[in-house]
């Protein structure tokens, strides 16, 4: 049987952070007592009148330049309805043939369109603690309702699980850096369906495709499109049909259960809003959105390229938005480390962190540029650098201090080293007899043994060239 290529495509609700709803004045807010970030308007009571949150489409606007997409000059609000408890109108406001924006591209990934509507409320299910008339009942907390949203759909150009949650990792960090959204996932500002099928490898016609719903974690991302990928491979190998459906992926069991079969869009009765006038873009609308961008991760990343930092450490700094912001603080505080220097000790720091903001630690960046200069001046060899910025991680202050308090200053140059790496050879005598021979493969045992005796703080390279010049190798 052919090879099998996974066709992945992502819908992406981001909250926008504007002080008010879309469609009426209640103030924003996660965490509030329930109910009580309400109005007529969100509460869908008859009569009540929407209108449209301007800041809510300036983000749209700065959300479509960053994505390059087309910008639309007139975009209508449609109704799209449908019944769920959380939605009290019956419809959503939401865009139909004529979003905001059209077209576009991040990274590698093609970008459909970009429209604006407004998020339904939350659901809570009491469970059993909160049963009445002897059922398990729900309760609705309207206050997220009405909540402006973007909803970014991109073409189907992800080929991968892997490739799907970086991709989104980049869409965050530029949505961050936008500033148009505070993208917490777990919070739920950020919000990814994977839309997912099948093809044999090469060809370019698309499979029937499942889409899994509201998966709030990259890892949960990841993992969920992979078991969707296995589930569906399986049914191709057995000669089934892979069914068109919407999926819930549990993380904690790893199973996928159906939720229904898909819906067409004609099933919503889309038509367009009559309460709301169409909105036009104006050209002071598209300025006031050109001013407010800020420099991008893509843009980041070219920038450092050409600082001459390595294209592995660009990409890290410009796709972990918070890790660049803290390289870029460390750089400017201009203690004399080159930008890569600069790039490998940041990139340690949030290897030490676990997927925590370098920027929260308590680590400054001044401290960092700090330690990265010592290094870089022999003042402190890697490895001693590696324990200051251990003791940093844990305690903060400054490195100088550190490397005082527990004497980690290198050890260097032939007066101090030289009795250090004799003393090495004479305890190894047969590693000695091999050196010399020629063979230099064991000269690990005696850069070990002179680590061992400074603690770390003898320079690697200066070990290795005392050890030939002892035994005379030149
Ligand atoms: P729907 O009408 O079901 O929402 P759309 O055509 O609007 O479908 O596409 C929704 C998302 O699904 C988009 O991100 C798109 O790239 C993706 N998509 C569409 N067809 C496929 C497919 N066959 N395989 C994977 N993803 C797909
Ligand atoms: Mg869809
Ligand atoms: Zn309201």
């Amino acid at each position: 049987m052919a090879e099998l290529e996974p066709v992945i495509g992502l819908e992406i609700h981001v909250q926008l952070r504007t002080q008010t709803k879309m469609f009426c004045g209640c103030p924003t807010g996660f965490g509030e007592p329930p109910n009580t970030l309400t109005c007529p308007v969100c509460l869908g009571l008859p009569g009540a009148l929407p209108v449209a949150n301007a800041e809510a489409i300036h983000y749209g606007l700065m959300i479509g330049m960053a994505l390059g997409s087309e910008l639309a000059p007139r975009s209508v609000f449609h109704r799209k309805n449908y019944f769920y408890p959380d939605l009290a109108k019956g419809y959503q406001i939401s865009q139909y043939d004529q979003p905001l924006c059209r077209g576009g591209q991040l990274g590698e990934v093609e970008i459909h369109r970009v429209h604006l509507e407004d998020d339904a409320a939350k659901l809570n299910h009491a469970g059993s603690s909160g049963r009445i008339h002897g059922a398990d009942a729900s309760v609705v907390d309207f206050n997220r309702g009405g909540t402006p949203l973007a909803e970014i759909v991109t073409e189907p150009s992800l080929r991968s699980a892997r490739q799907a949650a970086e991709w989104l990792r980049l869409l965050r960090t530029t949505l961050r850096q936008l500033g148009v959204s505070d993208v917490n996932m777990e919070e739920g500002s950020l919000r990814c369906d994977a839309n997912i099928s099948l093809r044999p490898a090469g060809s370019d016609e698309l499979g029937t495709k499942t889409e899994l719903k509201n998966m709030n974690s990259f890892r949960f991302i990841e993992r969920g499109i992979d078991a969707e990928i296995a589930r569906q491979s399986g049914l191709i190998e057995a000669g089934e049909a892979v069914a068109q459906e919407t999926l819930h992926f549990d993380p904690r069991s790893g199973s996928l259960t159906s939720l229904r079969s898909k819906e067409e869009a004609h099933d919503y009765r889309y038509f367009p809003e009559p309460d709301l006038a169409p909105v036009v873009i104006t050209n002071a609308m598209l300025e006031r959105a050109r001013q407010a961008l800020p420099e991008l991760p893509l843009e980041r990343e070219e920038r450092l390229l050409g600082l001459g930092v390595s294209a592995e450490s660009a990409r890290l700094l410009s796709w972990h938005g918070e890790t660049g912001a803290f390289f870029d603080e460390a750089l400017a505080a201009d203690a004399g480390a080159p930008p890569q220097a600069l790039a490998n000790w940041t990139a340690e720091l949030a290897g030490r962190l676990d997927g925590e903001d370098p920027g929260a630690s308590k680590v400054t960046p001044a401290a960092l540029a700090s330690l990265a200069a010592m290094v870089e001046e022999g003042k402190v060899t890697q490895g001693a650098g590696r324990q200051v910025l251990d003791r940093l991680v844990a305690e903060g202050g400054d490195p100088a201090q550190v490397v005082a308090d527990e004497d980690l200053e290198a050890v260097g140059g032939a007066d101090e080293l030289a009795p250090i790496v004799r003393a090495a050879l004479e305890a190894n005598p047969d590693v000695a007899e091999k050196l010399k021979g020629g063979d230099m493969k064991p000269i690990g045992v005696i850069v070990g043994h002179v680590m061992k005796e400074t603690r770390g703080r003898a320079d690697g390279g200066e070990v290795t060239a005392l050890v030939r010049s002892e035994l005379g190798l030149g």
